[in-house]
């Protein structure tokens, strides 16, 4: 069948939602998504949304501005990073009048509390900056767009599965998608004038992850498969408190309420490490600093082994049982049901967990998809938006409550942009057949007779990533992941399914998965094995640093302050062989734009220098 709508969404987390929403009061929308819409990640999301709204404290957008810029080890583009933080207080309070209940003051305001990395005036102490709807604000942001799309009557796909793009030659202009209506197994092509991918986080790569089933990167896979890049894979955040050996989340807003870590002699590590933030330093050196107290033997379990073994402490215990049951009942919740701890009598055991990546799909700062790494090449009526996005905001490392904030003012912007300029777009003529490439892969993996499948290989293929690609890379390491990521890719060929049925087939969406992960692991692989120092998530320790110390590489902005951009090149179906290409684009610092009116003092303070908190 084909289905035609003006604007086409894929996914129905908070920015697919948001941008489904404004695009809906100027064409018709449809939002494709492979769950049920309120069952996406963002509902996940648990510790607050950030916004220098100044409701509990003096706060500014330009405090928040430059905590993001120094959060990001300074590779975010900085007009981006403004853009998210001076939009943000006004969106929040749109939000607030669509409908989201946060959490309040006495006084009747939006309620606020610190998080990781965000500070008042430059960097002097933590402020309470991340707005929060107890620990369940995620929950009640989706909620809040979805009622509000239902009324403006947008369309919904659901559980509906994209696993193609059809665009026009030489990738200049988007015509639709490609679905599976995982239901009745029927594969559809969907026409659109503009098309939005807003599907989420890629993190079940990843052994220990905090991240849902659904986070398979599928349109990370799709893109490469199409020639387009992304941008700045090797990014990948580990968030310092996941239960231990689950990776199940435990917000940070537990350290912004007042938790802290410890190691086994009892010592509070982050005050040796971050002597003004100390708990609520950034994730990445948080997660960084864990790892290292594990290996140096001072981990709860004192194993010295850092995958799923030894762990350090989260207390909690100084706050109220009463206090943690309102403000983060589903942490309690968690730690009791999964770890049998009453956190207010216990420490938690935690250890980092694959959280969020902070590359994605290019795109400028209205979501229009970069089709290289050239100035300018833009994909008409092609947008992305969310966490499969990349702006760039986040640089190397996102800030806590700034992925909510990503979701909504981009998603959101997108959406302005559309309902401005999906009049103008010409929709293009689809070629004859589009749906036919996945219709005959379809029909290949279930006639297969091969051995391989997607469970085994899902498996290895995460236990590779978590082994040498997570929080400390080396060379070696990354290699090898590089070579056995590519000999899972030649075993890919051999996939099968056991399930040949056309009803709510997950054996074959996994399947199809499987070849979508293994893919943007490869780019992620290539970007990370190339760029020859530590930035933000990305750290190398190869070598001692310029003091001699062997905590891994320093940064070089010399050579590489600039975003990665990995191509899908000699993809080969019948060997699995592939190669990634790479290229780079320059990171817009304002120091180094005088003419765009930035001030001189602006400029100096945003231009990039040692991290210390
Ligand atoms: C446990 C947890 C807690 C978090 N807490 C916070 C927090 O407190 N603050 C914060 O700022 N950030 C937080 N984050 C990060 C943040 O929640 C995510 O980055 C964000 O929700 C991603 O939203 P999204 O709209 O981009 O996509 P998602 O909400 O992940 O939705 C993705 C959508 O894409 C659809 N989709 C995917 N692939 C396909 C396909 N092939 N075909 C059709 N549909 C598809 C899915 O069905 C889904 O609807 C948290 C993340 C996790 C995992």
């Amino acid at each position: 069948m084909i289905i035609t709508h003006d604007v086409v969404i894929v996914g129905s987390g908070a920015a697919g939602l948001y941008a489904a929403y404004w695009s809906s009061t100027k064409a018709d929308v449809a939002v494709i998504s492979k769950l049920f819409p309120t069952r996406s990640h963002t509902g996940a999301a648990q510790g607050g949304i950030g916004a220098a709204l100044g409701n509990e404290e003096e706060d500014h957008p330009l405090w928040h501005w430059y905590d993001t810029v120094k959060g990001g080890d300074y590779l975010g583009d900085q007009d981006a990073q403004k853009i998210l933080t001076y939009d943000a207080p006004q969106t929040i309070i749109e939000l607030e009048h669509l409908g989201v209940p946060f959490s309040r003051t006495k006084e009747g305001k939006i309620a606020q509390r610190p998080f990781g990395g965000h500070t008042r005036n430059f960097g002097e102490r933590p402020v309470r900056r991340a707005c929060y709807a107890a620990a369940r604000t995620g929950h009640a942001i989706l909620h809040g767009l979805y009622e509000q799309c239902v009324k403006q009557n947008v369309n919904f796909y659901s559980e509906f599965q994209v696993l193609d793009l059809i665009m026009a030659e030489d990738n200049k202009k988007v015509l639709g998608v490609v679905a599976l209506d995982i239901l009745s197994g029927e594969v559809h092509t969907v026409n659109a004038k503009v098309v939005v991918f807003a599907t989420g986080g890629a993190g079940r790569n990843y052994a220990i992850t905090s991240n849902c089933q659904a986070n398979t990167g599928d349109a990370l896979g799709i893109f490469l498969k199409n020639g387009l890049p992304l941008e700045d894979l090797e990014f990948v955040q580990f968030h310092p408190t996941g239960l231990a050996g689950l990776g199940i989340l435990v917000t940070e807003g537990a350290r912004g309420e007042g938790g802290y870590l410890t190691n086994s002699n009892g010592e509070r590590f982050m005050e040796r490490y971050a002597p003004t933030v100390k708990d609520l330093a950034p994730r990445d050196m948080i997660s960084q600093c864990m790892y290292k107290e594990v290996l140096e033997g001072r981990g709860i379990a004192k194993t010295g082994r850092i995958c799923a073994e030894d762990y350090v402490y989260l207390h909690l215990e100084h706050i109220s049982k009463a206090e943690l049951m309102k403000k983060l009942e589903e942490i309690v919740d968690f730690a009791t049901t999964y770890l049998g701890i009453k956190p207010w009598e216990q420490p938690i055991p935690v250890m980092p967990t694959c959280h969020y990546y902070m590359g994605g799909i290019p795109t400028d700062s209205d979501g229009r998809v970069r089709r290289s790494h050239a100035d300018g090449d833009i994909v008409e009526g092609l947008y992305a938006a969310g966490e499969c996005a990349c702006v760039s905001v986040h640089g190397a490392n996102r800030l806590g409550t700034n992925s909510l904030l990503d979701l909504v003012v981009f998603g959101r912007r997108v959406g302005l942009h559309v309902a401005k300029n999906v009049d103008s777009i010409k929709a293009g003529k689809l070629p004859d057949e589009a749906d036919k490439k996945t219709k005959d892969r379809i029909a290949a993996v279930k006639a297969s007779t091969g051995k391989e499948r997607a469970g085994q290989l899902r498996k290895e293929l995460s236990e590779i990533m978590m082994t040498h690609v997570a929080i400390r890379r080396t060379q070696a390491g990354m290699e090898q992941a590089r070579r056995e990521v590519q000999a899972l890719r030649a075993r890919y060929v051999n996939i099968g399914v056991d399930d040949k049925g056309a009803v709510f087939n997950t054996d074959l969406t996994e399947a199809l998965e499987a070849g979508f992960m293994i893919d943007y692991s490869l780019a992620l692989i290539e970007g990370a094995v190339t760029r020859y120092e530590s930035r933000g998530a990305h750290l190398r320790m190869d070598g001692k640093d310029a003091n001699g110390n062997e905590d891994g590489l320093p940064r070089d902005d010399a050579n590489w302050l600039k975003h990665t951009f990995a191509y899908l090149k000699d993809d080969s179906a019948t060997t699995g062989g592939a190669k990634v290409a790479l290229a780079y684009r320059s990171v817009y610092l304002i120091h180094e734009h005088p003419e765009d009116g930035w001030s001189p003092e602006l400029r100096e303070k945003m231009k990039p220098k040692v991290r210390k908190y």
